[in-house]
């Protein structure tokens, strides 16, 4: 799962050339893409850079891409989705991008009152509110232990308590052990600052938690019937 939302790679694009137009007197060729979930239509996908078109003064057009520099590490593109065809503005390699991209989707196995607060804490990771974002990971993997059983107080031993009944695997239980913010409680205000990789280890934890509970569950059971044994 990729909790980073704009991630650069370059596939070829040429500026277009109608046969019905002058031939291009300026001829830009930009390797420049960002793969997202989209803003508009929620797919994963990329955004390429725009055409952008413009007289030469001369009777002619002009074409190239769609990009501002605004200073030596500063550039802006206008990036087209390549599903939609819905523009995004961009700087540089996806280091900003409006409007802001969507979290990843959620499995559709994993009940929906979980998966409210999953997708809640991903969008609060998404704008940079990692404490929120921890409260809200961790919450969803207290609600899962709750949902399958466990009884203790805390949320380590409830942890605990599921690896015992084998419901989660005991790497799990250890990884759950050393995701800082799982131990802690990031709603408290005495506590320390809860900065990216906090959040994000709580994050990935809590999404790979509900998939080893309902997810890979669903799945084998679906698989079971599709092959006519109970
Ligand atoms: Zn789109």
């Amino acid at each position: 799962m990729d909790y980073h939302f704009g991630k650069l790679y370059s596939p070829p694009m040429t500026p277009r050339n109608p046969s019905n137009m002058r031939p291009i007197t300026l001829a830009v060729i930009i390797h420049m893409a960002v793969s997202l979930y989209c803003p508009h239509c929620n797919k994963h996908t990329a955004l390429s850079i725009a055409p952008a078109e413009y007289e030469d003064g001369y009777g002619g057009t002009l074409h190239t891409g769609a990009i501002w520099k605004a200073d030596y590490q500063r550039q802006w593109w206008i990036g087209v989705c390549n599903s939609c065809k819905q523009p995004s503005l961009v700087l540089n390699n996806g280091e900003v991008i409006f409007p802001h991209p969507l979290p990843s989707p959620t499995d559709p196995n994993i009940p929906k009152e979980l998966a409210r607060d999953l997708d809640e804490a991903k969008m609060c990771f998404s704008i940079q509110c990692y404490r929120a974002c921890a409260v809200m990971a961790r919450r969803c993997i207290q609600s899962a232990c709750i949902a399958k059983g466990a009884t203790a107080g805390q949320l380590v031993d409830q942890i605990a308590e599921l690896a015992k009944l084998a419901v989660i695997t005991k790497d799990i239980q250890e990884w759950a052990t050393v995701v800082r913010w799982v131990g802690n409680d990031a709603a408290h205000p005495n506590k320390d600052e809860v900065k990216k990789e906090d959040a994000e280890d709580c994050l990935r934890l809590a999404e790979q938690f509900l998939h080893v509970i309902f997810v890979t569950p669903a799945v084998a059971k679906a698989r079971r019937a599709a092959r006519g044994k109970p």
